[in-house]
């Protein structure tokens, strides 16, 4: 099975294609795979500001997009973004499925690093995941603004809560969370 196949299959794009993939081995860098992403041909441009499919009008330089490391070998989407021209917000930059606004990481990975830091220190899971902490703290700061944003307090019959220590010193973050069926 091919990576495109495995990524059709776990992280499927609709308007989108994953063309090809190439494992990239140079010395002194840790070996990394890139998967470049085409928009399909007659697909238009959805706009961040007003979720309409708009007219594109140029392409951004390319730009990685970090997946989920495969075999613990970091994955990267390339893919560059089209310039939408918006008759209601002008000209803005097309929002795309698998990341959002100008983060590099994609949703997915920013999910399976927020649920890694629930079983494993933020430390821990950036030694692990081979990232950094930085980029593991704003995942967790993701799911926790996604549960803020989605809570609806009808359903819950139990939360959690765990007191995290934030940087280094006696800031402590507090998170809550569901403790079934949380994202
Ligand atoms: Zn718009």
């Amino acid at each position: 099975m091919q990576l495109k196949s495995i990524l059709n299959r776990v992280e499927p794009l609709k308007s989108f294609v994953y063309t090809h993939a190439i494992f990239v081995e140079r010395a002194g860098v840790e070996p990394f795979t890139e998967v470049e992403i085409k928009p399909r041909a007659n697909g238009r441009p959805i706009c961040s500001g007003c979720g309409k499919k708009r007219p594109g009008c140029d392409r951004l330089a390319a730009r990685r997009f970090e997946f989920v490391p495969l075999w613990n070998i970091a994955v990267f989407f390339v893919y560059a973004l089209r310039r939408v021209d918006c008759p209601k917000c002008g000209v803005t930059v097309e929002r795309v499925p698998w990341a959002e606004g100008k983060e590099h990481l994609t949703t997915t990975y920013r999910w399976f690093l927020a649920r890694w830091a629930k079983r494993l220190s933020w430390k821990e899971t950036a030694v692990a995941f081979n990232t950094t902490w930085d980029n593991v703290f704003r995942a967790v700061k993701h799911a926790v603004l996604w549960g803020i944003a989605h809570r609806d307090l009808s359903g819950i019959e139990a939360i959690g809560v765990d007191e995290m220590q934030w940087r280094s010193g006696h800031t402590y973050l507090t998170l809550v969370y569901q403790i079934s069926g949380v994202k």
